[in-house]
């Protein structure tokens, strides 16, 4: 899941000072889980701004606000009230902002910040596994990530500040990664691989701007 978080609400008065008739968007899937761009994150957001003098001309939540062709048609469905409206205040992640800024004119303004791809702990708490390099190497490292979950990122074994505990240097409430992937191992009977030197990522596998167009391969199991 895409992990957002609301902006300062002085930030987003700022961003939408000098419009005065405003669309409020939300996302049903990440950002309403994040609460931060769900039904009642939109509504406290109408409330909000109402009472800061602007005109809330509407609001809509999309399934998914990353998902161009869905936005644009409920913006479609709501083209009278966009119509009326200087901007558009979107409660989702930058993707999501990007998909509306693809379907409207007027202006499209975030009102939260994206920070990563999270995995879901408990219900509200979030941390990031995965930093989508685009050359997984789980398979080495028991299915723990150093290149996420170290915070230097090392991919061949700790540094000197790992504590008697075995926490992080760089955070002591986190256990270092590699004792992570050494116990993670050792579990499975695979500390052979702790002795795998692991060579230097292939960035270029992720290039920005990303994109993948779906195909059948040959021999798949689809
Ligand atoms: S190696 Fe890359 S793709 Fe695999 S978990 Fe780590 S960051 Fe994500
Ligand atoms: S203590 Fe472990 S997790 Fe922390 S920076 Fe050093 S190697 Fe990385």
């Amino acid at each position: 899941m895409i992990i957002t978080k609301q902006k300062m609400l002085s930030d987003i008065i700022k961003a939408i000072t000098g419009y005065k008739n405003i669309f409020i968007t939300g996302c049903g899937s990440c950002a309403t889980l994040c609460k931060s761009g769900g039904e009642e994150e939109v509504a406290q957001m109408e409330k909000y701004l109402k009472t800061k003098g602007f005109n809330i001309t509407g609001s809509t939540i999309i399934d998914e606000a990353c998902h161009v062709l869905l936005t644009k048609r409920t913006y479609r469905e709501h083209l009278s009230k966009i119509k009326k409206s200087d901007a558009i205040l979107v409660m989702a992640c930058g993707a999501g902002v990007q998909a509306s800024s693809n379907s409207v004119e007027i202006p499209v303004i975030p009102a939260l910040d994206t920070l990563f791809l999270g995995n879901t702990i408990r219900f509200g708490v979030f941390e990031q596994y995965c930093s989508m390099c685009g050359d997984c190497l789980l398979e080495i490292t028991g299915g723990v990530c150093p290149a996420t979950r170290c915070p230097k990122g090392l991919l061949n074994g700790p540094c000197g500040g790992v504590d008697d505990d075995g926490m992080c240097e760089v955070d002591r409430t986190l256990k270092c990664a590699w004792v992570e992937i050494y116990e993670s191992l050792k579990k499975r009977g695979h500390l052979d691989r702790m002795k795998k030197i692991i060579p230097p990522k292939d960035y270029s596998k992720n290039r920005h701007p990303g994109s993948l167009t779906l195909k059948k391969r040959k021999g798949s199991a689809k």
